[in-house]
């Protein structure tokens, strides 16, 4: 190899040495302005900021780089910062397990969300006390310890029956109380989050309100269990901002509820998004339910895909259940009828108390 080029080299390779120094010292302090402005609640990214950089590097840049390439070198610099920035925030996320690592657990009358595998069932909508009593007693001698029931039901259709409202709440409550179950009902409005919570155990927020971070701030500040289902098309990442909200307001009893996504499949109502489950339960402290009723619209497919998410760690599965489905005011194909409800209890059991089966 030619000496002088081997010299020069070796200038390039000390030079080397010593951006890469320099970079990392860079990174360092850009991470500790990170940390001030997580500290602070501003963002990273501060596009005035870095227009002022760029301007007096470019008007002390000596060449021979022209001001087009000094200015394209130092945007990938500032890029990586923020990435390096913004990867630091995740790790404070406070539904994240690196912010908690042991699992959290929701105690809710007799149930314990990440205890003992749990069952949430009770009929869509609350539709008489006839309804909700049987309904409750029916499950309770089975064992299943949280009664669901909507008395604000979210319609496709305005027209559509939109639940019993405050007379709802006061049969769920009564039906559970009667059987010693917990009683989980939806709230869709931040203006129902007081009432809601003088009846329910659990907020359930439904899957079309979970981008409403209105409703979510309110249920943070309610300091009462809430159960967030996914949204129809929101992504893992968003369900988990969702949750969020919700943790933000110094509200820690959040349950994350995976109901299905929407995909271009027909024969299912959506598509389980069992990955998303699982990674809740990775990712997450927070108990994890998957909502087969809704996931599927199809009673045969329920016991497979509750074994599946049973098997798979999740914390409880969720079902609607009601005396008479065919009469049902909303959702009749996908309501299980007691003896439907029986079956599929036989199917999911050795799941549901490991212990007992196998001792
Ligand atoms: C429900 O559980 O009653 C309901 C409407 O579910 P989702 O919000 O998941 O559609
Ligand atoms: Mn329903």
């Amino acid at each position: 190899m030619e000496p002088r080029i081997l010299e020069l080299r070796g200038e390039i390779d000390r030079i080397n040495r010593e951006l890469l120094k320099l970079l990392s010292e860079r990174a360092r302090i850009a991470g500790a302005i990170g940390d001030i402005q997580t500290e602070l609640g501003l963002s990273h990214y501060d596009p005035v900021r870095e227009e002022e950089m760029l301007a007096y590097l470019t008007a002390e840049n000596p060449g021979p780089f022209s001001d087009a390439v000094i200015k394209k070198l130092f945007k990938e610099i500032f890029k990586a910062s923020l990435v390096l920035q913004e990867r630091e925030d995740k790790r404070k996320f406070l539904y994240s397990r690196e912010t908690k690592p042991e699992d959290t657990q929701v105690r809710v009358k007799n149930a314990v969300f990440g205890g003992e595998p749990l069952i949430i069932a009770g009929p869509c909508a609350i539709e008489s006390e006839e309804q909700m009593f049987t309904t409750a007693e029916f499950l309770a001698a089975r064992g299943v310890k949280v009664l669901r029931g909507g008395a604000f039901k979210p319609r496709t259709s305005p027209y559509a029956f939109q639940g019993l409202g405050v007379e709802g709440l006061r049969l769920g409550r009564a039906a559970a109380d009667k059987y010693g179950m917990a009683f989980v009902t939806e709230v869709m409005d931040t203006r129902d989050v007081e009432v809601v919570s003088q009846y329910a155990d659990i907020l359930q927020i439904g899957a079309r309100n979970m981008h409403n971070f209105a409703l979510l701030k309110e249920a943070g500040r309610s300091h009462m269990p809430v159960l967030l289902k996914r949204g129809l098309s929101a992504t893992v990442e968003e369900w988990f901002y969702a949750a969020e909200y919700i943790l933000s307001q110094g509200n820690g009893q959040v349950i994350l509820a995976e109901r299905g996504i929407r995909t271009y499949e027909k024969w299912t109502r959506n598509t389980l998004d069992l990955s998303g489950a699982v990674l809740a339960k990775q990712l997450t402290h927070l108990p994890v339910v998957v909502d087969v009723t809704h996931a599927t619209g199809r009673i045969e497919l329920m016991a497979p895909l509750a074994r599946a998410a049973l098997a798979a760690g999740v914390d409880a599965v969720h079902v609607e259940v009601h005396p008479n489905p065919k009469v049902a005011m909303s959702d009749n194909n996908q309501q299980m009828d007691f003896e439907q409800f029986d079956a599929f209890l036989n199917q999911v059991r050795d799941l549901l108390e490991p212990a007992r089966a196998s001792g």
